[in-house]
Order: C-alpha cells, then sequence, then structure tokens
C-alpha cells in the first residue's frame, strides 16, 4: 500500500447530491414515508456516487466520512461519544439519537445552530462539560473506508480535529478537555490503523482566526501526541478559511505527516512557509483551487504558488482551498446560462480537473496550463454606473442629524409610544408558493400571478389592521427568498436552475451569482408597497435587503474588490428608496442580517471590512428626506463584535434578534451610547411556540428599563415566513396586548 499522500485532492465535496437526493430522503424519513433502511441505501448510493466520480477525475488522494445526514460537527460529536445526557436518555436508537440532537424533539430543543466561521454554512455546537466522558467511535469513518474499499477505492478518513471541535463547542471550558480528548482520537487513530486505513484528515480551520498562546499550543501539544503515536495512519491537517499565522510554525513543529494551508483566502500562508525553514519532509498540501467561490481558476497563478510552495517542501499536493461543499455540483447542468458566463465558472465537479491539472503541472515541474479566459463581455459593464460610483463624495453616505429626523418623522407618522411592528414577512403557505411555482413553470399567466398576490397583500394588511399593529408590512409573498428575489431584477446577476449548496442539515440554498457591473433596470418593490400602502391609512413599510447581505448569500465576481460591488448593489438600492419615497411610502427597512456573519475572522481585518459594510448600507440608505424614517433589521448572530459598526450605520430605527439572549443587546447598544430607535425582538419566532402576554410584558419592562419608551420599538425577532398563522396571530395578539399594556404603565 502506497504512503505518499498523492498529487491531487480536495477536502471535502457535496453530499447532498446533485439533485439534492439526501435532502428528499431525510425528509422523507422524517415525515415516516422512507424507514432507516430506504434512507441507509440512498445515502451508500450518494457516496458511492462521490467516490466514483473523485476516482474518474482522477484525483489520486480521495476523502471519506465526508459524508453526513446532517452536519459534520455532530458527526464528530457522535465519533467521539459525546452525546450529551439530554439526548442519551432519550432511549432512542443511535439514527434517531443523532436526529434529535439535530432537530430536538418535543422535550428537548435541539443543539444550538450556528454560523461556520464566515461561511453562510451552520453547523450544530457540541455541549461540552467537565463531565462529559469521550469514548472513540470510529464506526462511521471505518464503514465509509470499508464501503470505498469494496469499490475498489482507498480513501482518507476525514473528521474535525480535536483542537477545533473543543473551540467550537459550548460549555465550561472546553478546551480544559483537550488533553482527554486527544486520547480519544488516539483510539480512533489506533482503529483506523487496524483497519490499513494509510492516512486520514484532521480538520483544524479554527486556527485562522486569532487564537490564545495557550491555544496554539494545545495544538502543538495535540498533534504530538498524535504524532507520536507507535501504530496510526499517516496524518494530514487540514486548515482553510484564512491564515493560520503563528498557528503555523506551530503546526509544522510536530509529527504529522502533511500540513494543508489555504492559499486562496489566506496567502499570507506562503510566506509563513517561506519563513518556517525546513519542512522535514511534511507534504504539504496547498489549497490553490478555490472551494468558497465558482469561478474558474487562474491556473497560471495558482501554477506559480505551487511551484513556490514546490521550492520550499519535498512533497507538494494540490487540493481546494477548503471542502467543496460549499459550491454547486456541477455546472454543466445549467443550461440556461449565458455561455459567456459558464464557461468562467468551475462549480465542484469542474474543480476536480483544475486540482488534477495543477497537481500534474506541479509534478512534471510545467508551466503550460491554458491562458486565462479573455475580458468580461463589454455588456456586463455598465458605464453609468461606474461614473456615479466615481462622482460619490462623502456627503452621499450621510444625513441630517438625528434628532431633527427624529422630530420631523415622529410629527409625519404620528405614531404611539412602543409603535408595534413586524420584521416584513408573513407565513409562506403552501398554496403561495404553489402559486410562485406555478408562475415560473408558466401554467400561471402573469396576470393571475399578481392577482393571487395582491389578494395575498390585502389579506396580510386587514390582518394587521385587526391586529392594532402600527407600523404595517406587505408580508413579501414575492419573494422566494430576500436576496435571489432581488438578484433576479438587477443587471449584473444570474440565477442558476441547480446551484444548491447545503445551508444547514436539509436545508439548501441556491445563491445567485454576481458577474457583472450591478444596475437597476426598473424599480423592484415599488408596486407591491405602494399596493399595499393604498389599502391602509397606517404606514406601510418598504422593505429592502441590504448590500452586505445581498454580497454574503451570493457568488460574488473576485476581480473587482467587494467594497466596490457592494457600492453599486447600494446605488440601486439608494434609486428603489427614492422611488418608494416619491411613491408615499414613508418607512423604509433595509435588511443587513448578515452583518456579523462576513465579520473576517482576523481582527486585524475587521475594520476595513466593517468600514465599506457600513459605507455600503449608509449610500443605499442616505437618499431619502429626513422625515423618510430607514429601519434596519439584524438578526442570526452575536453582536458584539459589530456593535458600533451597527450605530454607524445611522438607521433611524434598528430592530434586532434578541428574545433568546435576554435583551442583553440594549445594555451593548447604551454602553456605546447608541440613541436612535430600537426594536429588541420580544418573540423567538424560531419555534412554533407561542410567546404568553405576560412574557412579552417582561421582556418589554426589562426594555423599557434599558432604553427610554419614546425610543422602543415592539417587535419579533425576525421574519415570519416559516411560522403558520395560527402561532402568528396568536403571537402578534399577545404582543399588540402587551406594548399596550406596558405603554399604561
Ligand atoms: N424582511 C425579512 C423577512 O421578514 C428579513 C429576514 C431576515 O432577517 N432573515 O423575512
Ligand atoms: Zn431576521
Amino acid at each position: 500500500m502506497t504512503t505518499s499522500f498523492g498529487q491531487s485532492t480536495v477536502l471535502g465535496y457535496p453530499r447532498i447530491g446533485a439533485h439534492r437526493e439526501l435532502k428528499k430522503a431525510v425528509e422523507a424519513y422524517w415525515a415516516g414515508k422512507l424507514d432507516a433502511t430506504g434512507l441507509h441505501e440512498t445515502a451508500a448510493e450518494l457516496r458511492a456516487q462521490v467516490w466514483r466520480t473523485l476516482r474518474d477525475a482522477c484525483l489520486d488522494a480521495i476523502p471519506s466520512n465526508t459524508f453526513s445526514y446532517y452536519d459534520q460537527m455532530l458527526d464528530t460529536a457522535v465519533a467521539l461519544g459525546a452525546v450529551p445526557h439530554r439526548f442519551a436518555r432519550l432511549g432512542l436508537d443511535d439514527l434517531d439519537t443523532y436526529f434529535a440532537m439535530a432537530r430536538g424533539v418535543d422535550t428537548e430543543p435541539a443543539l444550538e445552530l450556528t454560523k461556520w466561521f464566515d461561511t453562510n454554512y451552520h453547523y450544530l455546537v457540541p455541549e461540552i462539560d467537565p463531565d462529559t466522558s469521550f469514548t472513540a467511535r470510529p464506526a462511521k469513518a471505518l464503514s465509509e473506508y470499508a464501503e470505498a474499499r469494496a469499490l475498489g477505492i482507498t480513501t482518507r478518513p476525514v473528521l474535525i480535529g480535536p483542537a477545533t471541535f473543543l473551540l467550537l463547542a459550548k460549555g465550561a471550558d472546553p478546551f480544559a478537555r483537550l488533553d482527554d480528548l486527544v486520547d480519544t482520537y488516539a483510539g480512533i487513530l489506533t482503529a483506523l490503523a487496524g483497519a490499513g486505513v494509510p492516512w486520514v484528515q484532521l480538520d483544524e480551520p479554527a486556527y485562522v482566526a486569532d487564537r490564545t498562546p495557550a491555544e496554539i499550543d494545545g495544538l502543538h501539544r495535540a498533534y504530538q501526541r498524535l504524532g507520536d503515536l507507535p501504530n496510526r495512519p499517516r496524518i494530514f491537517v487540514a486548515t482553510y478559511f484564512g491564515d493560520l499565522a503563528d498557528a503555523l510554525p506551530a503546526l509544522l513543529d510536530t509529527p504529522v505527516d502533511a500540513v494543508g494551508v489555504d492559499l486562496v483566502a489566506g496567502p499570507g500562508n506562503l510566506e509563513r512557509l517561506a519563513g518556517a525553514g525546513p519542512l522535514g519532509g511534511k507534504t504539504i498540501v496547498a489549497g490553490l483551487v478555490d472551494g468558497r467561490n465558482i469561478w474558474r481558476t487562474d491556473l497560471r497563478a495558482a501554477v506559480a504558488a505551487g511551484a513556490t510552495v514546490a521550492a520550499l517542501a519535498d512533497h507538494v499536493a494540490v487540493s481546494t482551498s477548503c471542502s467543496l461543499l460549499h459550491v454547486p455540483v456541477d455546472v454543466t447542468a445549467e443550461t440556461r446560462l449565458d455561455p459567456r458566463l459558464s464557461e468562467r465558472l468551475a462549480f465542484a465537479r469542474q474543480k476536480l480537473d483544475e486540482v488534477v491539472l495543477l497537481g500534474r503541472a506541479l509534478r512534471d515541474g510545467t508551466t503550460a496550463v491554458p491562458a486565462p479566459l479573455p475580458a468580461t463581455p463589454a455588456s456586463w459593464r455598465h458605464d453609468e454606473i461606474r461614473g456615479r460610483l466615481a462622482a460619490l463624495r462623502p456627503d452621499d453616505r450621510s444625513r441630517g442629524a438625528y434628532p431633527d429626523r427624529a422630530t420631523r418623522q415622529r410629527q409625519r407618522l404620528g405614531l404611539p409610544a412602543l409603535p408595534t411592528t413586524t420584521i416584513g414577512s408573513f407565513p409562506q403557505t403552501p398554496e403561495l408558493r404553489a402559486a410562485r411555482a406555478a408562475h415560473r413553470a408558466g401554467t400561471l399567466d402573469d396576470a393571475g400571478y399578481t392577482a393571487r398576490m395582491r389578494a395575498e397583500v390585502a389579506h396580510v394588511i386587514r390582518l394587521q389592521e385587526d391586529l392594532g399593529l402600527d407600523v404595517l408590512v406587505h408580508g413579501e409573498p414575492e419573494r422566494n427568498d430576500m436576496v435571489q428575489y432581488f438578484g433576479e431584477q438587477l443587471d449584473g446577476f444570474a440565477a442558476t436552475d441547480h446551484g444548491w449548496v447545503q445551508s444547514y442539515g436539509t436545508r439548501c440554498v441556491r445563491p445567485p451569482i454576481i458577474h457583472g457591473d450591478v444596475a437597476r433596470p426598473e424599480p423592484m418593490t415599488v408596486a407591491w408597497s405602494t399596493y399595499a400602502q393604498s389599502l391602509t391609512s397606517k404606514p406601510v413599510k418598504g422593505m429592502l435587503t441590504g448590500p452586505v447581505t445581498i454580497l454574503a448569500w451570493s457568488f460574488v465576481r473576485d476581480d473587482q474588490p467587494l467594497a466596490d460591488t457592494a457600492d453599486q448593489v447600494a446605488l440601486a438600492l439608494r434609486d428603489e428608496c427614492r422611488d418608494l419615497e416619491a411613491a408615499g411610502i414613508r418607512v423604509i427597512q433595509v435588511d443587513e442580517p448578515a452583518l456579523r456573519e462576513t465579520l473576517p475572522l482576523r481582527r486585524s481585518q475587521q475594520q476595513t471590512y466593517l468600514d465599506w459594510a457600513v459605507g455600503a448600507f449608509r449610500l443605499a440608505t442616505s437618499g431619502v428626506a429626513d422625515d423618510t424614517q430607514i429601519h434596519t433589521h439584524l438578526c442570526y448572530s452575536e453582536f458584539g463584535e459589530v456593535i458600533a459598526a451597527i450605530d454607524a450605520l445611522d438607521a433611524d430605527v434598528t430592530s434586532i434578534e434578541a428574545s433568546r439572549s435576554k435583551m442583553e443587546i440594549l445594555d451593548d447598544l447604551a454602553i456605546i451610547g447608541y440613541h436612535r430607535g430600537i426594536g429588541p425582538g420580544v418573540w423567538d419566532i424560531h419555534s412554533p411556540r407561542v410567546p404568553p402576554h405576560d412574557e412579552v410584558v417582561d421582556a418589554l419592562r426589562r426594555a423599557v428599563a434599558a432604553v427610554p419608551a419614546h425610543r422602543l420599538w415592539v417587535n419579533p425577532d425576525c421574519g415570519l415566513k416559516t411560522r403558520g398563522y395560527p402561532e402568528v396571530e396568536a403571537s402578534l395578539r399577545h404582543l399588540v396586548a402587551a406594548a399596550a399594556a406596558v405603554r399604561q404603565g
């Protein structure tokens, strides 16, 4: 059996299937329509497909154990025997215990779900306490290895590494358990060696973020120990999403056999390697093909970078910068894309060819690789937009003084203290989804579709008037997704038919592709908002998605700075805001739920990001008059690191997820002197539970203690699109009544 690493590999591959087969099978299992055997069969078939695809692409180092029914962190927790007691005691079988951890059961909430580094993938947060016992359970890794062997394919099992596993876990000081945990990893490695596994991959991406010396020391200790095991597979430590900085020399100083570095998101890794001294026979796995974005690799630049690594190390292999989990499966499935665009794209399948080609070029020492594509088509350029951007002045990103704005808005809107509102979407019922699907398929014509959506808007307005809400929304029935909807209407964007990417569990998204200059051919939301406003005398909020979130949830061109693309999107939104205002809309909400998500992992890079992110938001929202009220909305994260940026957005009102964190956000905002309107969520919309009236009153009383009533808004944590009407009506009734009760003091 060969012990060399090989020439070309990927760190992981999409596991949901080219047609989301895994999603469908898992959901059928949950619904009781497919039994466990059927589910296992589909899963085995999908794994076999992936391994054959990788082999047929001529990759010579193939990962396994990258399959997951839900999430790789959850799989790793199970492999370490770290199933929290609250799930173990349910007495379910292994599969259902696993899904209980992922989704919760009636009596037990799921593990927390949170963003995987700066991606839109979400992992389940392991719960590790001082008394969590670890046990090596290598069954999944072993059986996947054996399955692939049965197909004649030798693979490299992948696990999250011990240090990253603990750094991403929650509990009382999980990292203090590192030495215990490393013993358990030793057990897993020994078992793998016993099965003849030649290589194992342990992922340590947590070290591309700022880490303390103690944490770096822990990494060193862990791999010293694992490397010293007498009977083990060769160890490949993979890192991704950025620069390792001081963690790189620490890792190179251990007896592991291969170290992977991301040379796309972490170009600084190259210098660190150069400065590291002799690499002691280690294989360096160079992540040269972008695993996060969908553009074809500049092969010449990649070969040059690879050659630099080759000059430093005895052995170099070529890889993707991270797992291909983050990109769609195959661009050849996209038959409706402009061919001038598709020829520039590489999805997962196409990236395999790039990796193999680069691996061969490095092995043969050749630089003869295909030339880059010619310049992008002239029609993707908008000179008018470029001219407007070039002419921008600082003034274009600022509004009048807030106290003045507040006075004018108060006079114009005439709202009570503690005004009540929602975040935008109302339930997306099966009927609504069916109507949108029929319209897309051409079986419902434009007029029929518009009539159906207007009926929904009218229903939502009537409901809100009946409930007594103060600032109404149109309910967003026409939106499939808060980014896709705008992508479909803006120039410079393209949509895919099959470009699905796993977001979490069985949830997949289809991010649009921003390939050219962004421009707005015509208003995007004005007709819906003005129709809604025509049905009521109460103010209706116009509803837009902000530039940072649009970029975060798209695949973005990489031939110009993100800041420039953000400003182009912002200009389109600025025009939309003005059109909404001219059409009589008095309140406009620009959502930025992804503001925190794309914050760079290294503190040293965060301010630059926040500057352009805030700048783009302000460009989008500062074109309106002072008496037009701008709202923003944030959710899905801890906001500690971006509190100052939230203030800098200069929105008149910020609604923010807060109910689960018990309003702590209000103290954080008070500390930095935030002094504008704030709507801390008082209803956790992530579950169907209806918050009792008294609970909302309590939350509001806590809020009133932290924020003067004249600045406080009353709203749920987020939009209501995933909820059903019964709980929405009941909860909003409690919310409105609670606001009335607290107004009375
Ligand atoms: N306006 C959007 C909605 O209500 C906001 C969604 C979000 O924050 N993710 O659905
Ligand atoms: Zn939200």
